[in-house]
């Protein structure tokens, strides 16, 4: 388990190399929903998603010698394009294993910080066992995504600053995918406010950490399809659930469309450009499954980085209600 003090020094560590994001209120959020509504903007991190935070605090983490050799990952999305714009940052070396079909756009991005791309297979397994193997052959250090102190710490110092900017927030929701984010951001409120609530929220069809939760182990998905591509893990992580299951409140759920809606409603009236993974806690409170009324609730929009092409697509479906 990672304590408070694990993620105060995190933040001494990253302090000067993150943006501090700012929280927005929302009236029209707090009218539709019977809450008073703020919005942690997180998609307006470096890199375009809190896993910046993370990525930044393992590199640091790392002894001199280690830096020096490089860093290598698994990852087609945020994970990836964070290591890199931290490894360009540091100086350090970055190799990302990216799938077969991986978007050109998300190649550009992380060849864009200057972090080599390898190509491998199509499936999370293949990926991350060709970033081991890479890691081991050249000496360089394996960044997991989500499963380690050092990257539950880093995302754990968003916590903090909700915490810092909001001492009288009554609940704050959090997207799960391997459960990094909210391991941090839960131990990070629990242990600095008193009887603050905080909620995950799964899309109804990627609900590894609602399974496993309800079931009191970790459980395992095969079949996963969601627009939130950052939250299609197969199962929370060995040392990150056990967090979830000490201080998270309850796992909610929300459905494809209402992410959608949830992911426009941003755009049009908040004026925040966020991608489907981080628009799941704005779906949860619009779509009534967060059991508060009257309180103060933040929700952790954990990322931007989207696709405009499928953006645009998803825009004209929720016009046209279809
Ligand atoms: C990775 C990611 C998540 C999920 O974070 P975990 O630490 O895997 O739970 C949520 N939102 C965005 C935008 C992400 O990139």
């Amino acid at each position: 388990m990672i304590s408070l003090d694990d993620i105060r020094q995190a933040r001494e560590r990253i302090g000067s190399w993150i943006h501090r994001t700012p929280i927005f209120s929302s009236a029209t959020f707090s009218r539709m929903v019977g809450n008073e509504v703020y919005l942690k903007a997180e998609n307006l991190q470096k890199s375009g998603a809190f896993k910046f935070r993370g990525a930044m605090n393992f590199m640091l983490s790392m002894s001199d010698d280690e830096r020096k050799r490089g860093v290598v990952t698994g990852s087609s999305g945020n994970h990836g394009q964070a290591l890199a714009c931290a490894a360009k940052l540091l100086g350090v070396k970055a190799v990302v294993v990216v799938p077969l079909g991986a978007s050109p756009a998300k190649v550009a991005a992380i060849e864009g910080y200057g972090a080599k791309v390898e190509r491998c297979g199509h499936s999370s397994t293949e990926r991350i066992a060709k970033a081991m193997e890479i890691a081991e052959n050249l000496g360089m250090t394996f960044v997991p995504p989500f499963d380690h102190p050092w990257i539950m710490a880093g995302q754990g110092t968003a916590g903090l600053e909700i915490a810092e900017d909001m001492q009288d927030v009554d609940a704050v929701l959090v997207p799960c995918g391997g459960c990094g984010l909210i391991s941090g951001v839960a131990t990070a409120l629990k242990e600095s406010l008193k009887g603050v609530k905080v909620y995950g929220v799964e899309p109804e069809t990627s609900n590894s950490t609602y399974l496993s939760f309800k079931a009191g182990r970790i459980m395992e998905l095969h079949d996963i399809h969601t627009i939130a591509d950052g939250l299609r893990t197969a199962s929370p992580g060995s040392i990150t659930f056990p967090v979830v299951q000490r201080y998270v409140d309850d796992i909610l759920l929300v459905s494809e469309e209402e992410i959608k809606k949830a992911m426009v409603l941003l755009l049009e009236r908040a004026k925040l450009l966020v991608e489907p993974s981080g628009a799941v806690p704005a779906a949860a409170l619009l779509y009534g499954k967060v059991p508060l009324k009257g309180k103060r609730v933040v929700a952790l929009l954990s990322g931007g980085n989207v696709d405009l092409a499928a953006l645009c697509k998803w825009i004209e479906e929720v016009r046209t209600g279809n």
